[in-house]
């Protein structure tokens, strides 16, 4: 019988069990996770926090539920320590108490943590979300404290989601990014309707700022620019770090990025040894170069990837877009592959076309405007990013698109994408087809 390990078990590692399970009703499955909690909903806490989902139960899977649905032993409380490679032994601690137990196969899925700087003056009310842990002490601080205001640092997904739900509650917040815009996936043109949209609600906006230092028990933020902001709490929201320290201590490579190196199959350079998530670094299906994409859908894929090759069969893929959508307040922001920034520092040369179109029909109720903008290879004509921002049909948008450059599509072939029309749910010609016309334009203009 094979006995697989698993490092971790929320995203990755619980997604990876469940997979292998699938295939291969025999292998001994360990999951070793160091928290309370496994294959909980890290993309929904930012709506429980905001009221939306009222059961706390609707985010957390079930440790006894998961287990026998599974057939699958967990540890929670039990964080692994250090792993011994020549001996496939796997070290970890439970309530204080040192175990050990083998492995033919280990699969790391360690995730990462969130940044939280130690700031001058950092207290007990700055917050970091990454845990369920993490999400209770939020929720029992906005219970039992009723903060008036809040500070959001970092303007990436998790801040704004969390901007949009803290506001949600009736709490006066500030945001603090460091750039010159929100959302640095977004090219600036397209982050103005982010930054507007945020002001128009009433959100204090610093950008081009950072939070230096605390004083008056961390209700005082200083900001780089001399600013200071009142919040009752802070949400720290400007990064995460890889947990990559088991696998580098074990000698496992690192790549390019820092996260844990793997190849197409998700082995580390120890064959007996897999990792996935946010721990790792993949390659970008744009650019071919490494990137370290730290979101659910890579996460999921690579663990059938895994799956697979454990159970004999090679998956063949070509790199990861690092598509991904929020909801802002009223409006819905997608994005996927590369943008006109990333692509200038990259030296990849590319076009770029903006349009406004609308979700559907004009004379049919309720239709809403939508930005878009896409870059493409100015030789091929084939699309290289979009990102769309709208009240209405943004997600769909930005799906087409996405599926447009994993397809190798063209600008002209945009054009030609049929995606049905009914007054409801599009204008004849889709906002997909209009941006495709006048980026073949473009093109046939710079190849004239
Ligand atoms: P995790 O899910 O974090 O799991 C790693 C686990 O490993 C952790 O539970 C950790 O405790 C455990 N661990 C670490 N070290 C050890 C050790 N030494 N011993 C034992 N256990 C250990 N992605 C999207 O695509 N869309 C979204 O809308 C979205 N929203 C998000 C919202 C929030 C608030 C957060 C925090 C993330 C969100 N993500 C979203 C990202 C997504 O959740 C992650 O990409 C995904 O969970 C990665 O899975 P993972 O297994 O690598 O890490």
């Amino acid at each position: 019988v094979n006995k697989i390990v698993i490092v971790g078990g929320v995203g990755g590692g619980a997604t990876v069990a469940a997979q292998i399970r699938r295939n291969d009703p025999d292998s001994e499955i360990h999951i070793i996770e160091r928290y309370g909690y496994i294959s909980f909903a890290n993309c929904g806490m930012p709506y429980y926090l905001g009221g939306e989902i009222t059961d706390r139960k609707r985010v957390i899977y079930s440790e006894n539920d998961f287990a026998e649905k599974y057939n699958i032993s967990i540890e929670t409380y039990a964080e692994v320590t250090h792993i011994e490679r020549e001996k496939k032994t796997v070290f970890f601690e439970k309530n204080n108490k040192p175990y050990e137990i083998d492995y033919d196969t280990l699969i790391l899925s360690p995730g990462a943590r969130a940044i939280k700087p130690d700031l001058v003056g950092i207290a007990s009310n700055t917050f970091t979300l990454r845990t369920i842990e993490d999400m209770d002490q939020i929720e029992t601080f906005i219970s039992d404290e009723h903060p008036k205001t809040a500070a959001i640092i970092g303007g990436g997904f998790i801040g704004l989601e969390m901007l949009e739900n803290l506001h949600k509650r009736g709490i006066h917040c500030s945001l603090v990014d460091h750039s010159a815009h929100v959302m640095k996936r977004l090219d600036p043109d397209m982050a103005s309707h982010v930054d507007a949209h945020i002001k128009e609600k009433g959100v204090d906006l610093y950008l081009n700022d950072k939070l230096e230092s605390y004083s008056n028990n961390g209700a005082t933020l200083h900001l780089q620019s001399g600013k200071t902001i009142q919040a009752d709490m802070t949400l720290m929201a400007i990064g995460i770090t890889p947990n990559i320290e088991l696998a580098e201590n074990a000698g496992l490579e690192l790549g390019e990025t820092g996260a844990i190196k793997v190849n197409e199959v998700m082995q580390t350079n120890d064959p007996a040894i897999y990792a996935l998530g946010d721990a790792v670094e993949e390659v970008d299906f744009i650019t071919k170069k490494t990137a370290h994409v730290a979101l659910a859908w890579p996460a999921h894929r690579q663990a059938f990837v895994i799956a697979s090759h454990l159970n004999g069969e090679k998956i063949q893929r070509d790199g990861i877009l690092g598509s991904s959508i929020f909801r802002l307040f009223d409006l819905t922001v997608a994005i996927t592959g590369q943008n006109s920034s990333a692509l200038d520092e990259l030296n990849i040369p590319f076009e770029a076309v903006m349009s406004s179109g609308y979700s559907h029909a004009g004379y049919y109720p309720g239709s809403e405007k939508l930005w878009m903008k896409i870059v493409f290879d100015p030789n091929s004509g084939r699309l290289l990013g979009g990102s769309v921002i709208g009240a209405k049909g943004a997600d769909k948008r930005m799906a087409v698109l996405a599926t447009a450059i994993k397809g190798k599509l063209t600008v002209d072939d945009l054009t030609d994408l049929e995606l049905g029309y009914n007054p409801i749910y599009s204008g004849s010609k889709d906002a997909v087809n209009i941006l495709g016309y006048k980026a073949r334009e473009q093109w046939k203009k710079i190849n004239e």
